[in-house]
């Protein structure tokens, strides 16, 4: 092994009993973001990351206003001839709410089992730390810095879905000139099991609104001979899809690549145990396209639902009225190559094609839309990130996408150009968003170990995986 490889891992090895205290000193701090009551605390994690940042050594650390929540950016430049990686990640943490359930305090965080106990543990102040602590072994390890340019940029508001991201991305485009991207918030695919998350769906939707008369009717007067805007939309709505849950608005389809060989084995070669997931939903059965497996529809294939409908009278027993208007929300999971405006677009003129005469119908598009994202599976990144966990966890990492859909990695790609890998370590156990979460302390470290891989292998062997779309 390299020497300065072996140098930063003693490092790690010799400071990992005070990373626990570390991430608990971090958890204390009620940095809820949803709340404007919590915004000294929001204050008081930024200042808690700048310093933490200068203790590792990181010489120019900024904490910088947005019209929300600031950004510490601490950048490391070592040499502008080596490559330059941005770690991602937040301070911000999701509210701890049902408090009855916790069974210590969220903001005061507790020991037990071996694993840290609190509000943010996992999400995302355990990867945060992760990352500078693997950044400040390798300056000890190299005598001051830590062989690599490394800008930090842990934002505030993640969980309120990053409002003021992408505008500070763009507008500071020249001091987040990087290679690569890296996210330190997300997680694996077990405990103890290493994956690398390559991919993640967009998102587009509308609110759907059906009017008919102007006020509500008697069915014994009217019914019969005025449209029921609940019909009418039941019938838009069920036009949308096929009885096996193929879409059918045009367009809707427009843009997406066939799915490659490559792509689709490595969604079915996912573990998942497909029963238990079934016994814990209570279904008997998967349901959809049979043209591609459960994994695939669940992860790498368009979707459209029907989160809400409402109109007319929802109270217990009978009331035999004609609604004057009836409401939906429809949402789109979105794949690489479709486009969210355009998905919009054309939700929008399914709905008028296929609105019946004398109804009025309007579709709005609703907020939080975004493009999905992949990365391309024989990126080299990837190498280098599969070997470097393969060698912290003992055990090769397999790609993994989420369904879900998380705009920070597409935005760092059409704003900044650049790749963003997901490189962080929270397990599905942890309890995110739910009471009792918590990080474990070997986690702590075999994470610091993984990304003191990567970052180190990355410094190494820059003709590897760096430019590589100028060499293709
Ligand atoms: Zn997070």
């Amino acid at each position: 092994m390299n020497d300065s490889l072996q140098a930063a891992l003693a490092v790690v090895s010799d400071s990992a009993a005070s990373y626990a205290d570390d991430l608990m000193e971090f958890v204390r701090i009620p940095s809820v973001s949803t709340d404007p009551e919590h915004r000294p605390d929001i204050e008081a994690a930024a200042a808690w990351v700048a310093g933490r940042l200068a203790l590792a050594g990181v010489p120019e650390v900024r904490t910088m206003e947005t019209p929300g929540h600031p950004v510490v950016l601490g950048r490391w430049q070592v040499d502008p001839e080596l490559p330059t990686v941005i770690v991602y990640g937040h301070y911000d943490v999701q509210p701890p709410d049902p408090l009855e359930l916790w069974e210590s305090e969220p903001f005061e965080p507790e020991l037990r089992d071996g694993k840290v106990f609190g509000r943010g543990a996992s999400d995302d102040k355990g990867g945060v730390l992760i990352a500078i602590q693997a950044v400040e072994a390798m300056a000890r390890a190299g005598g001051g810095d830590p062989g690599i340019n490394v800008t930090f940029l842990i934002e505030g508001e993640e969980e309120v879905g990053s409002p003021n991201l992408p505008v500070f991305l763009d507008q500071q485009r020249e001091i987040l000139k990087a290679d690569l991207a890296i996210s330190a918030d997300g997680g694996i695919h077990g405990v103890g099991i290493p994956s690398l998350t390559v991919g993640s769906r967009g998102l587009a939707g509308v609110q759907i609104t059906v009017r008919g008369a102007n006020a509500d009717l008697h069915s014994g007067m009217y019914g019969g001979a005025v449209p029921n805007p609940l019909m009418a939309l039941a019938k838009i709505l069920a036009g949308m899809q096929d009885d096996q849950g193929r879409i059918l608005v045009d367009g809707f389809h427009d843009g997406i690549p066939d799915l490659d060989a490559a792509t689709m084995a490595a969604v079915d070669a996912i573990p998942e145990d497909e029963r238990a997931e079934l016994d814990h939903i209570g279904l008997k059965r998967w349901w959809g396209d049979p043209a591609y497996s459960p994994m695939a529809r669940r992860v790498v294939r368009p979707t459209l639902e029907i989160n809400g409908m409402w109109g007319g009278f929802q109270g217990e027993g009978i009331k035999t009225v004609l609604p004057k208007e009836a409401h939906a929300k429809v949402t789109c999971r979105l794949v690489v190559g479709q486009d969210p405006d355009a998905v919009v677009t054309a939700l929008t003129r399914h709905v008028q094609a296929n609105a019946p005469e004398d109804v009025e119908v309007t579709a709005t598009p609703l907020a939080g839309k975004g493009k999905a994202y992949q990365m391309p599976l024989d990126h080299p990144v990837l190498r280098l990130a599969g070997e470097a966990m393969a060698a912290a966890y003992g055990r090769e990492p397999f790609p993994v996408w989420t369904g879900g859909t998380v705009p920070v990695a597409e935005q760092f790609q059409s704003l900044l150009g650049t790749w963003c890998l997901y490189y962080a370590f929270g397990e599905p156990d942890n309890g995110l968003h739910a009471p009792n979460e918590f990080f474990r302390v070997g986690t702590l470290r075999t994470g610091t170990e993984a990304t003191v891989r990567l970052l180190h292998a990355l410094a190494q062997r820059p003709d590897d995986w760096r430019r590589v779309e100028e060499v293709a």
